[in-house]
Order: structure tokens, then C-alpha cells, then sequence
């Protein structure tokens, strides 16, 4: 392919330049190249907003929270509680009971496989899952499962890497006691249709848990609307710091969980002889929270409200088809998941050319993507792949920075044709 032809024939970006300044980083060079940060599922940039939201913290309002009288800590419990609310109003709880901070997507569905479901699994008692989750997704319930003799049964995905509805109806039997599913596939860009999901767990008197680590900066995610029991993302993915996240349980079925961890702030009254748990959400935050953290995932999220979901997904669409078209003009590039529907990823592997080796040379051309599972080995067993190439786009990237990773690609096809 020729390089006169990269770009031809692209449509007008919505407005990714204004949106980029809000990200120090992409000025960074790498190998003497512009950065060009295309690995945005594993995790994303962080705007000024959230940068001066855990500065501004440190440097005003730093204390313990629910802990002490004075007007320091007063202030983080403020500040603590008021991104609280505004993971609420994101996600559209109803409560901000209903949010628990956690460290990430991993440590959410760590908590519901300990606290919901190993007291409620007994031997030969199923859950179901889909062949396209990543790990967290999957070994904290084979640990349940290796605890209580329960076991896992799996959607199968199609060719296309697309969910597939009728399977995942005869799956749904007597016997199963939950339905935990990926709301957007980190590996093979899949939107699962997960109202539809929830809907028909709940008719069969199941309850569902949504992995919406990747939905969450990608789709408008209305937990009311999606009738889950349980929701579970990390803040870094979504533009807000690490070690920090969110599990959205429904009150009720908070309330009738045993605590995950014992320790400070979890507690109403300890004696050695027995201890009385707080209310939820606090029996589930032991210890000292992430409160820098919770502090700037709400910026984070006031960020992308201020730029808004619709505008988000239109461009990504623009890019995803972008970079589909053009990749598949290179000889020997298969794209992996080609469901519908689908968002903001693009997985493909070159005849000849292993993936590590695709993310070196695109790296030498300041292309950051992932090579390799993805933290999701089951996908690529799925389609007899060690791995994949993955780029992986957020509101900020370009098509210029899509010409780029073409470019590096093709350059990678030559050097080992
Ligand atoms: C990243 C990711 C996770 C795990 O998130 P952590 O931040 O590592 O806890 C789980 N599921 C999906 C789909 C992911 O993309």
C-alpha cells in the first residue's frame, strides 16, 4: 500500500484537538515521534481536571475520613462522599448506598464472589459466563467455584465474536445462580446486549453482575436502565486515577452480604467477643480508602459528562470504522471481532508476524497499542490465536494517529515479508 493513499477519503473528526489539550501527556515523543496512544482499553490518559483534582486534594483537604472532629477531616469526608455522589449520578443509582469504592473493576467482582456468591453456592449450582470475559471475570469465580463445588458454564461466541442470545438461553437452567457478563469485550471490542441479558437472568429468578470495565468510558451506562445487580468498573479506564473503583450493588442485595474484609471504618462496634458491621456502603470499604483516588475519579467523571457520551461514541464509531477500513487493506491483516455490535477496539493479527513484534515496530513509530491475550486466554483459544494486536481507542485519539499505526503496520508486513 502506498502512504499517499493513507487518509483518503476520511470524514471531518468531531473536535479531538480541543479535547487533546486536555491531556498533558499526548505531548509527550516517543522515539522522537509524537505519541500516538492507541491502548486506551488497557488504560486511559488523564485530563489536567483530574491531575489538579488529587493535587488540589493533597494540598487543601488531606486527612482520614469519618474518623476525626476536625475540619480537615471534615473536608476529605466531604470531598470522599461527594465523588460518591457523582459515581451515583454517572451511573444513574438510585442511592449513593449503592456505591462502594473498591480498587478496581477486579477487586468489585472479587467482592461479589466472596460476599454474594460462595454463601449462596452449593455443590452442582452453576454460573454462567461468556467466552469472551476477561480473567477478573472468570477466576474469582472458578475460586467460589473450587469452594463450594458450584461450576461454570460458558456462552459460547460466534465467528464474528459476536454474543450469541440463543445459547445464552440454554444455559439459563434450575440450577444456575448467576449471570456474570462482560458488557463491552476488552479483547474483541463486543457489545453484549445487556439489558436483554439482565432481563432474562431476572425471569429465571437470577441475579446478573455486569463487568462494565471497558463500557464505562465507551457507552452511556444507566444501571437503572440495565436492571443489574451488580456493576463493577475501575476509575483508570475511565480517565480517573489507579486504585480506584466502583461496585454498584442494588441496596438489597448489598444489605444481605456478609463484609468482604474486616478492619477500620467497617465496623459500628467491636468487642472480642463479636463485632456489629456498619450500613452499607462503609461494611465494604475497610480500612483507609482511596480518597485522593475517589476524588479524582469524580473529576474524571464530571469530565466526561462536561464532553458528553454522545459525542464520545460518535467519534470513536469514526475511528473504529476508520481503522477497520484501513487496516484491512494490508496484506495478510485479519481483524478479530467483527461482531454488530461493537466499540472502540480494533484486534488484528499479520500473516507471518508475530503481535509482540507488530507493538515493537509501531512503538518505534510512537504508536503505543497491546500485543498478547489481553488478559482474556479463553478469546483467543476461541480462535486458535496465541494473541492479538490491539488497538484501542478513547475520546482524544485521531485519524491521524490511525494513519500512523497504519503506516507501522504495514512497515511491520515489509520487514518480514
Ligand atoms: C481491565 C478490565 C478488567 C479489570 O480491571 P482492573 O482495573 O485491572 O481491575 C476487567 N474486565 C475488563 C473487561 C477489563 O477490560
Amino acid at each position: 500500500m502506498s502512504l499517499a493513499l493513507v487518509g483518503a477519503g476520511r470524514e471531518a473528526a468531531v473536535s479531538p484537538k480541543l479535547w487533546r489539550d486536555d491531556f498533558p501527556i499526548l505531548g509527550e515523543r516517543v522515539h522522537g515521534k509524537p505519541l500516538a496512544y492507541l491502548d486506551n482499553a488497557a488504560t486511559t490518559q488523564k485530563p489536567q481536571a483530574v491531575i489538579d483534582a488529587l493535587a488540589g486534594y493533597y494540598a487543601h483537604d488531606n486527612a482520614n475520613v469519618h474518623r476525626g472532629v476536625h475540619t480537615l477531616s471534615q473536608r476529605a469526608t466531604d470531598a470522599y462522599e461527594a465523588a460518591r455522589a457523582k459515581v451515583r449520578g454517572f451511573i444513574n443509582a438510585r442511592q449513593a448506598e449503592e456505591i462502594v469504592f473498591v480498587r478496581g473493576a477486579t477487586e468489585a467482582i472479587n467482592l461479589v464472589a466472596a460476599s454474594f456468591a460462595r454463601p449462596r453456592l452449593a455443590p452442582g449450582d452453576e454460573i454462567v459466563l461468556s467466552a469472551m470475559e476477561h480473567h477478573s471475570n472468570i477466576v474469582p469465580w472458578q475460586l467460589a467455584c473450587a469452594a463450594t463445588g458450584a461450576v461454570l458454564k460458558v456462552v459460547p461466541i460466534g465467528d464474528d465474536g459476536a454474543f450469541l442470545p440463543e445459547a445464552y438461553e440454554a444455559l439459563l437452567g434450575p440450577r444456575t445462580k448467576l449471570v456474570a457478563m462482560t458488557h463491552l469485550s476488552n479483547a474483541l471490542g463486543t457489545v453484549t446486549p445487556a439489558r436483554w441479558i439482565v432481563e432474562r437472568a431476572h425471569a429465571a429468578g437470577v441475579p446478573v453482575l455486569l463487568d462494565g470495565a471497558q463500557a464505562i468510558s465507551h457507552l452511556a451506562v444507566d444501571v437503572g436502565a440495565l436492571g443489574c445487580d451488580f456493576y463493577a468498573f475501575s476509575g483508570h479506564k475511565v480517565f480517573g486515577p489507579t486504585g480506584i473503583g466502583v461496585l454498584y450493588g442494588k441496596a438489597e442485595r448489598l444489605r444481605s452480604m456478609v463484609p468482604y474484609q474486616g478492619g477500620g471504618d467497617m465496623i459500628r462496634t467491636v468487642t472480642f467477643e463479636e463485632s456489629r458491621f456498619a450500613d452499607i456502603p462503609y461494611r465494604f470499604e475497610a480500612g483507609t480508602p482511596n480518597i485522593a483516588g475517589a476524588v479524582g475519579l469524580g473529576a474524571a467523571l464530571d469530565y466526561v459528562s462536561a464532553v458528553g457520551m454522545g459525542a464520545i461514541a460518535a467519534h470513536e464509531r469514526e475511528l473504529v470504522a476508520y481503522a477497520t477500513r484501513e487496516l484491512e487493506r494490508i496484506p495478510g491483516l485479519r481483524i478479530v471481532g467483527t461482531a454488530k455490535e461493537k466499540a472502540s477496539i480494533v484486534s488484528f493479527t499479520l500473516e507471518g508476524v508475530h503481535p509482540h513484534d507488530i507493538g515493537t515496530i509501531v512503538d518505534h513509530a510512537g504508536v503505543a497499542i497491546r500485543a498478547g491475550h489481553h488478559c482474556a486466554m479463553p478469546v483467543m483459544q476461541r480462535f486458535g490465536i496465541p494473541g492479538t494486536a490491539r488497538a484501542s481507542f478513547a475520546l482524544y485519539n485521531t485519524l491521524d494517529e490511525v494513519d500512523a499505526l497504519v503506516a507501522g503496520v504495514d512497515e511491520a508486513r515489509r520487514m518480514f515479508r
